[in-house]
Parts: structure tokens; sequence; C-alpha cells
């Protein structure tokens, strides 16, 4: 029997939504929150991505709209859609979906969006005043795990939590959320030494390294929270963590599966993020 309690992302996200829903069903006077998602070309992940996010949108009454273009799109192009969602009154929060073509300078983009409607909160303004501990639009899979490290009840300040992956819309971000809850965070990636050593150290784990089962369970201190944000397609086509779930299981007290772990957290924060540049 495993020992770790579940953290159910899927269960918690679904909750989120739902109260989103009663609050714009609350105001029907009110133009619904907007959300306006770019996705070019037909990468069949992103794809994925995309309509679970409009669905959600949908779910919780939110007004959302899907802009399509080519995968072979100019830059140019790509920047005159972002000038003309940033001028619309209707639309608070605007969604890039990533990876862009290699034609494409993904940080040119990110820049593009007015900070107010980054509801990814990938733009250096949002980045910066996370750092400066006044966070405006957080990124949303770090603030999906902080929603689930919360769930959990445990107290966050004094913990020594160790990121795994230091990408700069997952990892890095993650440190600075951790940091601002009071933690202290160790963030590692591919040159890092000694890294079973510095798991095996951590009160939190948060994996995000995108190799199938990269952490064993014998890395993972017993009682830690272990937050797995990787999605892995397998051979077969299932999915899987960065964690070995099975194995972790036996010595964390907390545990996200893969899926149904951070995937739906992301997607309820990037509602919660679009409600908030609504205000
Ligand atoms: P990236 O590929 O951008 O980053 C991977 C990170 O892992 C890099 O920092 C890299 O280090 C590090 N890494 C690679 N190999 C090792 C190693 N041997 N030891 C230690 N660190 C290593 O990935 P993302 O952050 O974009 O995504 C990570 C995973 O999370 C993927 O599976 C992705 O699908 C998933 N994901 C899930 C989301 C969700 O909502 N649940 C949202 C976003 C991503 P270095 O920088 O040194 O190369």
């Amino acid at each position: 029997m495993p020992q770790a309690q579940v953290l159910d992302g899927k269960a918690i996200a679904a909750e989120i939504i739902e109260r989103i829903g009663q609050q714009i069903s609350s105001k029907p006077d009110q133009t619904p929150p907007g959300l306006a998602v770019v996705l070019v070309g037909d990468n069949p992940a992103s794809q994925v991505y995309v309509r679970n996010k409009q669905r959600a949108c949908t779910r919780a009454g939110l007004h959302s709209e899907l802009i399509r273009l080519a995968a072979d799109s100019t830059q140019a192009e790509l920047l005159a859609t972002i000038d003309q969602l940033n001028a619309r009154d209707d639309i608070h929060g605007i969604l890039v979906q990533l990876p862009l073509p290699d034609q494409m300078d993904e940080h040119q983009v990110t820049e593009r969006i007015a900070a107010h409607k980054d509801v990814d909160g990938f733009h250096p303004h949002n980045i910066g005043r996370l750092l400066l501990r006044r966070p405006a639009l957080r990124p949303c899979t770090p603030k999906g795990v902080m929603t689930l490290l919360q769930r959990t009840g445990i107290a966050l300040p004094g913990r020594d939590a160790v990121i795994v992956g230091q990408s700069n819309i997952v990892g890095r971000p993650m440190m600075l959320e951790l940091l601002l809850a009071g933690c202290t965070p160790t963030l590692c990636h591919s040159k890092t030494q000694q890294l079973a050593e510095k798991v095996r150290a951590a009160d939190i784990v948060v994996a995000a390294v995108g190799i199938p089962r990269f952490i064993p369970g014998d890395w993972v201190k017993a009682g830690a929270v272990v937050i797995d944000v990787g999605i892995n397609r397998l051979p077969d086509g299932s999915l899987c963590g960065d964690v070995d779930y099975a194995t972790a299981c036996q010595s964390a007290a907390w545990i996200t599966p893969v899926p149904g772990g951070v995937g739906p957290m992301t997607v309820a924060s990037l509602l919660q993020n679009t409600v908030q540049a609504a205000q």
C-alpha cells in the first residue's frame, strides 16, 4: 500500500474553475473576462493544451477566442496579431501557445504582449514583479504548484525545496514562488553535481525535467512533498511524470499523479489570471 497521500490536481482544479464560474454568473451585467489564445502551426501536443484551456473557459463562463496562424506565418504577422489583441477592450488575457516555429523569436513575442494582459506570466515585467516580492500576474504552472502545496496544510516557511529543471516557464519562477513562500529553494539543472544528495535532503521536491521517471523513489526523503510537473509520453502512448511514482509513494508524505496533478492546475491558474487581468 502506498504511504503517500495523493494531491488530486484534477479535483482541486475543478473546484477552482467551478468557483470562478459562480463568480462570473453572479454578475450577469458585467462583460465576462476574455481570453485570446494564439496557436501557430499544428503541433499535436499544443492543440491538446489549447483545447483543454478553451474547454475550461467555456465551463467557467469566460469568453475565449482561438486565433490560428499557419506554421509558416512570419514573426511580423504574429506581432501584428498581438498588437490587435492588446488594443481590444473585450480581451483581458492573451496567451501565445509555445513552442513557436523556428522562424519566430519567442522572447520578442512574449515581450510584445501587454504586461497587464500577460496571463501566462512570462513577460519580464511579471517575472520581475515576482522577483521583487510584488507578484502581479504569476506564471501558471508554478502558481498551480503553490496552490497544491497550500492544500497539503504543511507550513512552508523554513522548508528546504529542491527544483529540478531551470526553464524560464517552470523551474525559475518556481524558485521565486518558493522563496516568496519562505522556503529555501535550490534550483538544479543538467550541470548540477550530486543531484541525488540534494534531492534526498529536500522537504519539497519539484521535478520539471522532461525525462520519464528521472527521479527514483529512493531519492525521496521520508515525509517529503513530491510535485511532478513532467508530462512525458511513453512509446505505448501512456503518460508518465519525471518521478518514479510507484517507488516515490513509499517514502513521500504527499505526491502528485501524472496525469491529473499539476497539468489541470496550470489551466486553473490561467483562468484565475484571466479573471485577475479583467479586474
Ligand atoms: P525544459 O526542457 O525547458 O527544461 C528541462 C530542464 O531539465 C532544464 O533546465 C535542464 O537543464 C534540466 N535537465 C535536463 N536533464 C537533466 C539532468 N540529467 N539532471 C538535471 N537536470 C536536467 O522543460 P520544461 O520546464 O518546459 O518542462 C519540463 C517538463 O514539464 C516537461 O515534461 C514538460 O512537458 C512538463 N511541463 C508540464 C506543464 C504542466 O502544466 N504540468 C507545464 C510545462 C511543462 P539545463 O537547463 O541545464 O539544460
